[in-house]
């Protein structure tokens, strides 16, 4: 009876185009378990075109994988937009922070909710189908810890939730202000953790995790920055969180801006990856965030280490950060992902076509991350970004497969962004051709979570978000209108 019941829930899809790991397939007839695994695909032999059976849902277009955002932190989607305006000749990634930190100082646990799930809608329709929010904002806006629950962790679940978008969360532990112990200033008061508390937290949420059983989120841990966490310190709680799970996955913002690898060699005699890696820690289930002043040393021992890099090319040049070698690191068979980081962008699409571009300028030649297996500079970047995207958010997404989760996004063929492209080239569309207009339904954990390119939560989210964001940006008027919505 269970056996059968279970059966009669599973779903079944006949996709007329799917790109596979193995390459684009044609009539694939995708199974789908009730707790939104795929269970089975099965493609009948050429020149055999399988035939919908009966029940299956037939999805016309070209399903993609849904790709990972390996680097996010929500709460910055408030002050998009908001900082590009010049205070200074001077100004750079640490003026920024400035700004960044005023916002992360005054936002609230309900605001956060608001910003979290406006920005994973965005996320949703745009073609991330799970995220990694690498959140430090853990201490009331007086710098008091929380009693009992951290409103402002609860805030980032809740708004996975109901945007229906899968999460690997990660509290990051935050100590220092700089290199050599300096202590946390003022305006970092707010990020403050114990390592005691942290692990003691990590291993909680791990255990919760277990109980829960949900499909769609769970737990890892971050360290911030070389810079937050001395590295005795990050080596001693390393070992402690692979003690509650080796397969933990844990991020690091490594080496973003040439002042930190600067202060880090005057402090500690080694430059930031050249550290982290000397502690023999780093694995599979690292991931390295900027890892943008690299040495090919460094970028050797990653790659020797099977960890992931996280680009973020939007945020990188907004900040001004530098350019990561992407053409060197996969040379190198290095895992790359990507992520939206500081919202600038929240696109993946932008994001590879940047990492591309990046390339193409530099070396002054096109098509520079295609390899000969596989010519299509789209396919290429999405296909590898989606699946290192899963390894560096510990979760079974990334590829369409047997025992993945059903996270995919249906390209719609009709659109002009798409007119005219085979499926082959369909990829490269999407992400030099405007294609992400041509995003059409999203599925995560095998429910539709935007359809016709619509999200449920999208109506009741639009005045909520407009209201907060003239709260935010206009603090000192109170009187500021409200924005009602045009009729
Ligand atoms: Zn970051």
């Amino acid at each position: 009876m269970s056996r059968n019941s279970k059966t009669l829930m599973n779903r079944q899809y006949y996709l007329d185009a799917v790109l596979l790991p193995q390459g684009w397939a044609r009539g694939a007839v995708v199974t789908v378990s009730e707790a939104g695994r795929i269970a089975r695909i099965e493609i009948a032999p050429p020149p055999l075109v399988a035939v919908p059976p009966p029940g299956a849902e037939r999805i016309g277009g070209y399903v993609v994988p849904g790709m990972p955002n390996a680097h996010s932190h929500a709460f910055q989607r408030a002050m998009v937009g908001a900082a590009e305006y010049r205070q200074s000749k001077q100004d750079s990634f640490w003026s920024w922070r400035e700004a960044m930190y005023g916002l992360a100082n005054r936002i609230q646990p309900e605001e956060l909710l608001v910003v979290a799930t406006q920005l994973f809608v965005e996320m949703l329709k745009a073609g991330y189908t799970s995220v990694a929010e690498f959140h430090y904002l853990h201490r009331q806006a007086n710098g008091a810890p929380y009693a009992g629950n951290n409103a402002l962790w609860e805030a980032i679940g809740e708004a996975a939730s109901i945007a229906g978008i899968g999460l690997t969360f990660l509290p990051t532990l935050y100590q220092t202000g700089d290199f050599g112990d300096k202590p946390l200033k003022k305006d970092q008061a707010r990020f403050a953790l114990e390592a005691e508390d942290f692990v003691r937290l990590i291993g909680e949420r791990v255990q919760a995790d277990r109980r829960r059983g949900s499909g769609t989120q769970r737990t890892g841990a971050a360290f911030h920055s070389l810079r937050a966490v001395p590295i005795s310190t990050l080596a001693a709680v390393a070992k402690e969180l692979a003690g509650i799970n080796p397969a933990l996955p844990v991020h690091i913002h490594v080496a973003e801006q040439l002042r930190e690898v600067n202060a880090c060699r005057r402090a500690n005699g080694k430059r930031p990856i050249e550290l982290l890696l000397k502690t023999g820690l780093i694995n599979a289930h690292w991931c390295l965030v900027h890892a943008t002043h690299s040495t090919v040393k460094e970028l050797q021992g990653i790659a020797a280490a099977g960890a992931t890099v996280c680009v973020s090319v939007s945020t990188e040049a907004n900040l001004g950060d530098g350019a990561f070698d992407a053409a060197r690191f996969l040379d190198m068979q290095g895992h790359l992902c990507i992520g939206s980081d500081s919202q600038v962008t929240v696109n993946p699409a932008e994001e590879l076509r940047w990492m591309e571009y990046q390339q193409r300028l530099r070396r002054k030649r096109r098509a520079v991350l295609a390899t000969d297996t596989e010519p299509h500079v789209g396919t290429r970047l999405w296909r590898d970004a989606a699946i290192h995207g899963a390894q560096a958010i510990g979760q079974p997404v990334g590829a369409i497969a047997a025992g993945r989760r059903a996270d995919w996004l249906v390209l719609d063929p009709h659109h002009p962004s798409l007119a005219g492209a085979a499926a082959d080239a369909a990829l490269d569309h999407l992400l030099f051709a405007g294609g992400h207009a041509a995003i059409r339904d999203v599925m995560v954990a095998g429910r539709w979570v935007v359809r016709h390119r619509h999200h449920d939560a999208e109506a009741a989210l639009g005045e909520k978000f407009a209201n907060l964001m003239s709260r935010i940006l206009h603090p000192q008027a109170p009187m500021h209108p409200q924005v009602t919505p045009e009729n």
